[in-house]
């Protein structure tokens, strides 16, 4: 049993790892292993795939699936991602403790109107032809919509498409100087192990990048070099002109801002005001100053009044935030956000993305860890592909996601608006896009 479940969940090989020193998403691909392994009757996962790449997500729904049909498995999934609810018999929608609607697959995620109203994203493909004022039964997959929109006779507008690329190269002329550079980039956590192998890259003033890749290709091991909590073991990270290697994380710290995944492994003061002035108080700021930083910070993600509350006895979404205005308090140019929407639900992920997309429009620069890829496709400018170490594919998202293959070999998967887009030729980021390029002849 043990042999096939690694195999599953690809740990094969890793069978004398401590646990602890695996990722965030292989520890959860361990996690589901040790419960299938006793084989249970019902199994009940909640939100299993939260921290798992696109393509493990998608593995996680399969094999569960192949449980369900080999072994008679009853399957209980709590779930946000709709695009993995199309794989369930019947679907449950639950609001304020009651169960609001019952029914299969299909009939549950062609609800685009009921979706929204209880705050889930709808499937892009029906939301799509719901809005196209389609009034038959709406295709749910690329696939299916890619037949249905050439039925109806539907093509991009070459004309419209190019005002798009216009304002994509707009957007990327009014970046600024570059302000971290890597230079054949290595490290290794345990010597003769390499982790990260000779990353070049160069991130400019205004960017809005995002960082993706397979859980374990060593993401967050490259944004923890971006702030010097870690040092390259060879090559070299420019800061705004510093050398990580020559300066700590106490002065690079000052330029780069890193809110971690879990908000609750940094939040560590009583109040929310103690947490979101301890930058600026360490620092050696007035009073006065330190008053003005924390109003501003809580300004910024929408929390104020919420000084004097404890920071634990808020919701995840708040507590994100939280997490966020401490590390704007020491107005940081750069602010690296791994996975800001896990564990968030629809509403608040995009509360979290709008939040940082105005962040990133008043000047900061963003660089994001993430694996859900409509976030990447809506908000990120840029996008960086890791692969067992290696940064295979640095580009702009558009030109990046038009790859489908390239991504799908490490794991990502783009979201259905895009993969239908590729499909008729070009590619668009949102629906909104979608509906602005799509014309009948
Ligand atoms: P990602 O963020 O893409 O999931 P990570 O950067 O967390 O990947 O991990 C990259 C690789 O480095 C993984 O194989 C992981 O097991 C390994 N790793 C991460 N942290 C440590 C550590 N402290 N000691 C040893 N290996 C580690």
């Amino acid at each position: 049993r043990i042999n096939n479940l690694l195999k599953l969940i690809r740990l094969e090989g890793f069978e004398e790892r401590e646990p602890s020193t695996l990722s965030g998403g292989q520890k959860q691909r361990l996690a589901i292993a040790s419960v299938m392994s006793v084989m249970p009757q019902i199994l009940c996962m909640d939100e299993p795939t939260t921290d798992l790449d696109p393509i493990g997500k998608s593995e996680v729904f399969e094999i569960a699936s192949r449980l369900r049909k080999d072994e008679n498995l009853t399957l209980i999934i709590i779930e946000h991602e709709t695009e993995e609810a199309l794989y369930a018999d019947r679907i449950i929608f639950m609001q304020d403790g009651k169960v609001i609607a019952d029914g299969n697959a299909k009939d549950m995620l062609s609800d685009v109107q009921k979706m929204k109203s209880i705050g889930l994203m709808p499937l892009q493909v029906p939301e799509l032809f719901q809005r196209l004022g389609y009034k038959e039964e709406l295709p749910m997959t690329p696939q299916e919509g890619f037949e249905k929109i050439n039925q109806l006779g539907y093509v991009i507008d070459e004309k419209q498409y190019n005002e798009i690329l216009k304002s994509d190269l707009k957007r990327e002329k009014a970046y600024r100087d570059t302000l971290i550079k890597l230079e054949d980039v290595c490290f290794s956590y345990i010597e003769g192990w390499p982790i990260l192998k000779n990353v070049n890259m160069e991130i400019k003033n205004g960017e809005f990048l995002a960082v993706l890749g397979q859980n374990g290709s060593g993401k967050t091991t490259l944004v923890k070099l971006l702030n010097a909590l870690l040092e390259p073991t060879s090559g070299n990270v420019q800061v705004c002109g510093l050398n990580t290697k020559e300066h700590d994380v106490f002065q690079i710290g000052k330029k780069v801002g890193y809110v971690f995944q879990n908000p609750d492994h940094q939040i560590f003061a009583e109040t929310v005001y103690d947490e979101v002035a301890f930058s600026p108080k360490i620092r050696g700021l007035s009073k006065e100053e330190v008053e003005q930083r924390v109003k501003e910070a809580l300004e910024a993600v929408d929390l104020q009044g919420y000084e004097k509350e404890d920071p634990f006895t808020l919701t995840k979404g708040e507590r994100q935030r939280v997490a966020v205005a401490s590390i704007l308090s020491a107005r940081p140019d750069v602010i690296i956000l791994d996975e800001p929407t896990t564990g968030l639900d629809y509403s608040e992920q995009r509360r979290m993305m709008e939040l940082i997309k105005r962040l990133n429009e008043n000047g900061h620069t963003i660089i994001i860890v993430t694996h859900s890829m409509w976030v990447v496709s809506e908000y990120a400018h840029k996008v960086a592909v890791m692969k067992n170490g290696n940064l295979i594919a640095y580009g702009k998202t558009r030109e990046i996601f038009k790859m489908e293959d390239m991504l799908k070999d490490c794991f990502l998967k783009v979201p259905h608006i895009v993969s239908l887009s590729n499909k008729m030729g070009n590619t668009v980021l949102s629906i909104d896009e979608m509906i602005a390029c799509l014309r009948r002849p």
